[in-house]
């Protein structure tokens, strides 16, 4: 591993700083803390920290020592000067001659001596800094040192490794007692440059940001050449199936099977999202004959207990042809996976005063043969788990290769999984209705698509926004921002169908929720309308929906989680308007499509619902269709985007919003809800 240090660079951080009254040493305590977040073999999601011990004035303008470290679960890699809270190091280093600090007392700490109250609350790592006299302090769960320290002989190893160079502290969970333990270590020997903390990480000392810095490169350089000498081959394969199951297919699979109903509601399902991750190395450690043993033996560093749970969930080898077989063993290995961590919380729970189990669902998947899934209540939580899962499979790989894989127990990776600083790197979570549900939006680059998908990634679901044009449907989800993913597709095209809902499984992991919104209308007095014309409109306005339906069902049918469709059937399907036929007619046979859905899914908890609109800005009513419209029947615009019983112009926000009222009415089905304003000649009797 090379250093990344650019002196020029440094330079700059300092000038750039400097006008905004930053300190040159905070200024390169931010250059180069970025260096170490931003190099994932070095810090992932939150794990690890740096700090500086520096003066900064308090209230009464008196000039006080601080320690100014990393804010938990602060990004390393994009840290400002504000994701370094100043604590007063004083009192901090006072709490060194405290025998014990009980949990309450533990949770005081990080908020205690903040010189801003406002601040964010420093690493969980904070006073292990403040023992040490070191001015820069790095420190990294860097993956070659994990693989060297995850063994029953680390301590022997990193004196061979890193010449006496690292002090050793055993394992002891992060917090007051490793604190004192890792300063009793350091002042046996105050020569060391940094310390080996057994099966956690790495930290460097310096008296400057650079020497912190390129001492932690060349430590970990150290991990890496010793990595690459007497390794033994890993892993000794397993026997596959011949044909192995796409990734996608197997994914709706998977997500039902780690779907845990809901404790209060009936039929409301707490789904996770996947993020789906294969390679040469991932496919070597899920195909191990020993899988199971050197998988589940614990996690690599602890805090990763907190994103990926203790151990991982591993199913068999999924079969071309035999997805059936694949479900009801994936199902079973899903339940005992509960069971067993069930288990583990009723063992280890009185270890935490007040603790309250997480829900029981796995946070990784390993597929022999497919690779692995990181699994999250939304998409960003899936991307960290798969991330976390990766490094594990890296440590893993490296430590097996070297030796045994050794972990923690789990006793201590509960105390930590359950530790409540630990968890607030997780920060507050709202938890919003749709949270975890993937919805595709067909036609979301027009005004009603769009609104949809808004209001549905609003309401916490992963949108997939489809439309023919994929400029427009791009433009949209820009806008939405998150996860919010775009598609071409053409809807009156099988194939295109197809491959947008694989691409949304390939994204998400599955589909809950399809609003077939995608429409268009043809006119024609119907005596006379060429039969192309109502052909093409029954394309689109028919059986495009029957398509979207279809692609729909067959995932939510794999995932039997139940599911929701959505069409955007309109009121010509009820009330005919003049010379409108080649439009009214296919919305009309659609609208038995949603009741014909409702009746043959209804079992399997896949209810069909329909909105109503009329009168709706889009690019099916333009500017120039309301304009003559409207002079047609010597009325002003306003008059006749107003004309209906509330007097009220109807907006595609009110068709959305219709939308989402029918995906959270967990009972209704064949519903016909009518967006218009009121038109008693659309009303449904
Ligand atoms: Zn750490």
């Amino acid at each position: 591993m090379k250093s990344a240090w650019v002196e020029r660079d440094a330079k700059e951080a300092v000038d750039r700083y400097g006008k905004a009254g930053v300190a040159a040493d905070l200024a390169l305590r931010i250059y180069s803390t970025r260096l170490l977040g931003r190099d994932p073999r070095l810090v992932l999601h939150g794990g690890g920290n740096s700090s500086l011990k520096t003066k900064a004035r308090d209230l009464a303008g008196e000039e006080v020592a601080v320690l100014r470290v990393k804010g938990s679960g602060a990004d390393m890699g994009a840290i400002e000067p504000a994701g370094f809270p100043a604590v007063r190091l004083e009192p901090l280093r006072a709490l060194r001659a405290r025998k014990k600090l009980s949990d309450d007392e533990m949770a005081r700490v990080p908020r205690a001596y903040l010189i801003d109250p406002q601040a964010p609350s420093p690493s969980v790592e904070m006073l292990l800094h403040a023992f040490m006299p070191a001015k820069y302090i790095d420190h990294t769960h860097a993956t070659a040192v994990l693989s060297l320290i995850d063994q029953p002989n680390a301590a022997a190893l990193c004196v061979q490794v890193f010449s006496g160079r690292l002090g050793f502290v055993p394992y002891i969970m992060p917090g007051f007692g490793l604190a004192k333990k890792a300063a009793e270590v350091f002042e046996k020997n105050p020569k060391v440059e940094g310390l080996i903390l057994d099966k956690h990480g790495i930290f460097t000392f310096g008296a400057d940001a650079r020497e912190a810095y390129e001492r932690m490169i060349a430590f970990v350089t150290r991990a890496e050449n010793r990595l690459k000498k007497n390794r033994k081959a890993v892993f000794a394969g397993t026997k596959l199936p011949q044909q192995i199951a796409p990734a996608i297919e197997v994914a709706p699979i998977l997500r039902g099977a780690c779907t845990l109903l809901d404790a209060g509601g009936e039929g409301a399902h707490q789904r996770p999202i996947l993020e789906f991750r294969a390679s040469d190395a991932i496919l070597n450690f899920v195909n191990g004959k020993d899988v199971a043993r050197y998988a589940c033996a614990g996690v690599v560093t602890p805090d990763h207990v907190i994103r990926s749970k203790p151990w991982p969930l591993i199913v068999p080898a999924p079969q071309v042809g035999k997805l059936d077989a694949f479900k009801s063993a994936a199902l079973k290995a899903a339940q005992k996976f509960i069971d067993d961590y069930k288990a583990y919380f009723a063992r280890h729970k009185a270890r935490t005063k007040g603790a309250v189990m997480h829900d029981a669902a796995p946070r990784v998947v390993l597929v022999p043969g497919v690779g692995l899934f990181g699994l999250g209540a939304s998409k960003r939580d899936a991307i960290i788990a798969a991330d976390i899962a990766q490094a594990a499979v890296a440590g893993i790989t490296d430590a097996e290769a070297i030796g045994r894989f050794t972990s923690i127990s789990q006793a201590d990776m509960f105390d930590c999984e359950y530790w409540p600083l630990e968890l607030a790197k997780l920060g507050a979570r709202q938890v919003l209705p749709l949270a975890g549900q993937v919805a595709v939006i067909t036609g979301a680059g027009g005004a009603i698509g769009a609104a949809t998908a808004s209001a549905f990634a609003a309401a916490g679901a992963e949108v997939a926004l489809l439309d023919v044009d994929a400029k427009a449907a791009r433009e949209k989800a820009k806008t939405i921002g998150g996860n919010a993913i775009a598609l071409k597709c053409d809807v009156t095209d099988a194939a295109s169908v197809r491959d947008a809902f694989a691409r949304v499984v390939a994204t998400f992991g599955g589909v809950d929720i399809a609003i077939s919104n995608a429409g268009a209308a043809w006119q024609g007095r119907i005596g006379e309308v060429d039969e192309a014309v109502l052909r093409k409109s029954f394309e689109l306005n028919f059986f495009a929906h029957q398509k979207v339906a279809q692609a729909a069902v067959k995932i939510m049918l794999a995932q039997g989680t139940g599911g929701c469709l959505l069409f955007n059937v309109s009121k010509q399907a009820v009330n005919p308007g003049v010379n409108f036929g080649p439009y009214g007619l296919p919305k009309a046979a659609t609208l038995f499509l949603v009741r014909q859905y409702a009746l043959d899914y209804g079992a399997d908890g896949i209810r069909a619902n329909a909105v109503n609109a009329d009168r709706i800005r889009s690019g099916l009513l333009t500017s120039d269709f309301i304009r003559q419209r409207a002079k047609a029947r010597g009325v002003s615009e306003n008059d006749y985007m107003t004309g209906n019983l509330l007097g009220r112009e109807v907006t595609a926000q009110d068709v959305a919003q219709a939308f989402l009222a029918q995906a959270l009415a967990l009972k209704t089905t064949a519903d016909v809800t009518t967006v218009d304003g009121g038109n008693i000649a659309a009303a449904l009797r």
